[in-house]
C-alpha cells in the first residue's frame, strides 16, 4: 500500500520551496488548473507551530515556530485542491508571541483587499495559537465582508509524527468552501470544531484541544470533515461594525494591568507615564480593583484615558459595579477577557474617548 505522505515528509523532500510565497489569484496557479465550479479560498500564512519544524518527530515543544513557508504546508495537504481552488500568500512568518500592530494592519487590509474581490470567495489564514484569539477578534471587528474568514493553527509543529496542522487546513478549506459558512464572524477551525472569533480563548499550554469558547460553546462541529453548525452569535461583526482600519498606520496604546495582592497602582501610573490612551484592569474576581491602586486609575480617568474593568478569572462576565468604579466613568467587559477587551477599547479609541460610547461598544461587539 502506498503510504500517504506526511507533512513531514513533505517539508523534508521540498523544502526547497520553503518561504516561496506567491500573491492570491493575481496569476493562473502553477500545480493545480482551476475549476470553475469550486470557490477560490486564499491562504494567508503568518507563522507559527503549524509552520514550525522541530529536530526530531517526537519533539512537540522547544522547535522553531514560522520555519516552514506556505506552499509546502500546502503541499502536504493535496486533498484540499478536491473542494477549493487554493492559493497561497505569505504575510509573515513568525512565532505569534511576537504579533504586531503593523502586521495586523497589514493582514487586515489584506483581507479586506482579497475579499472585495468578486472572485475571491474566502481567506484562511495559518496563525500561532499563542495570539490566535487575538487576531481573530480583531479581525472579526475589521473586516468589512460577510463572505468566510478563518483562522487555524497547530500545537505540535509541522516535523512531529503528530502534526494537527494538516487536517486543520484541510477542515478550514472545506469550511471556506462551505454555503453555511457566510455570515458567521470571523471563525476558529481546530481540532475537529468550529469556535466564533469574540468567544474562544486557548485554555491549554500544551494540549491539541485548547482552542475553548468556555461557558458560550462552539458554533458547530466537523462531522467527518463536513462543517456542522449549532449556533451562531448575537454580537455584532465584520460588515456590521463601525471600525475601519484601512487608512490606520498603528492602533491606540493601551497596556493591561494585571492585578494582584498587595497592588499599589504603580502599574497604572507607569501606563499613564507612557502615554497609554486606555488602560484594561485585569480585575479579581468581577473585575475588582484593590482600594491601594484605586487612586491611580481614577487620576488616569482624569487625564481622559479610558479605564475598562475585565476580570483574571477566566470564566463570567464582569458586569457594572455599584462602587465608585462606574461612576468615575470605568467601562465593564462584559464576558471578554483582557486580551479582547484590550483590541475593542483600541478601536474604540480610533473613534472617541468618551467612556460613556465605548460602553455601549462593549454591550454590542
Ligand atoms: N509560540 C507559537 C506561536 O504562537 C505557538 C503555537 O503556534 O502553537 O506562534
Amino acid at each position: 500500500m502506498m503510504m500517504k505522505k506526511t507533512l513531514a515528509a513533505i517539508f523534508v523532500s521540498s523544502s526547497f520551496i520553503a518561504g516561496v510565497a506567491g500573491s492570491c489569484f493575481a496569476q493562473a496557479p502553477t500545480q493545480h488548473v482551476a475549476k470553475a465550479q469550486l470557490p477560490n479560498v486564499c491562504i494567508l500564512a503568518t507563522g507559527g507551530t503549524i509552520a514550525g519544524s522541530a529536530a526530531s518527530n517526537t519533539q512537540m515543544t522547544g522547535y522553531k515556530a514560522g520555519a516552514i513557508g506556505i506552499q509546502t504546508l500546502l503541499n502536504a495537504v493535496p486533498e484540499i485542491h478536491k473542494v477549493a481552488n487554493v492559493q497561497g500568500e505569505q504575510i509573515s512568518n513568525i512565532g505569534s508571541e511576537s504579533m504586531t500592530h503593523e502586521i495586523w494592519l497589514k493582514l487586515a487590509k489584506r483581507v479586506n483587499e482579497l475579499l472585495a474581490k468578486p472572485d475571491v470567495d474566502a481567506v484562511v489564514i495559518t496563525h500561532g495559537t499563542d495570539t490566535l484569539e487575538e487576531t481573530a477578534y480583531f479581525l472579526n471587528l475589521v473586516t468589512k465582508s460577510d463572505k468566510p474568514v478563518i483562522l487555524i493553527g497547530a500545537m505540535h509543529p509541522a516535523t512531529a509524527i503528530s502534526a494537527d496542522g494538516s487536517v486543520n487546513i484541510l477542515n478550514a478549506v472545506n469550511l471556506a468552501a462551505s454555503k453555511d459558512a457566510k455570515g458567521r464572524g470571523v471563525m476558529i477551525a481546530m481540532n475537529d470544531v468550529i469556535n466564533g472569533a469574540r468567544d474562544v480563548q486557548k485554555t491549554n499550554t500544551l494540549r491539541v484541544d485548547t482552542f475553548q469558547s468556555p461557558e458560550l460553546g462552539y458554533l458547530g462541529y466537523f462531522e467527518n470533515g463536513r462543517p456542522v453548525f449549532y449556533k451562531a452569535t448575537t454580537r455584532k461583526h465584520t460588515k456590521d461594525t463601525e471600525f475601519d482600519v484601512s487608512e490606520l498606520k498603528d492602533l491606540p496604546r493601551v497596556d493591561i494591568i494585571y492585578s494582584h495582592v498587595n497592588d499599589d497602582g504603580k502599574m497604572a501610573e507607569a501606563a499613564v507615564a507612557n502615554g497609554a490612551k486606555g488602560v484594561v484592569h485585569a480585575g479579581t474576581g468581577n473585575g475588582s480593583i484593590h482600594e491601594n491602586a484605586e487612586a491611580a486609575l481614577y487620576d488616569a480617568a482624569k487625564k481622559g484615558i479610558v479605564v475598562v474593568r475585565a476580570a483574571r478569572v477566566p470564566n463570567g462576565p464582569t458586569i457594572e459595579s455599584t462602587e465608585a468604579w462606574d461612576k468615575a466613568g470605568f467601562v465593564h467587559a462584559g464576558t471578554l477577557n483582557p486580551q479582547k477587551a484590550r483590541i475593542l477599547l483600541q478601536l474604540g479609541l480610533t473613534k472617541t474617548n468618551d467612556p460613556a460610547k465605548i460602553a455601549e461598544m462593549f454591550g454590542k461587539y
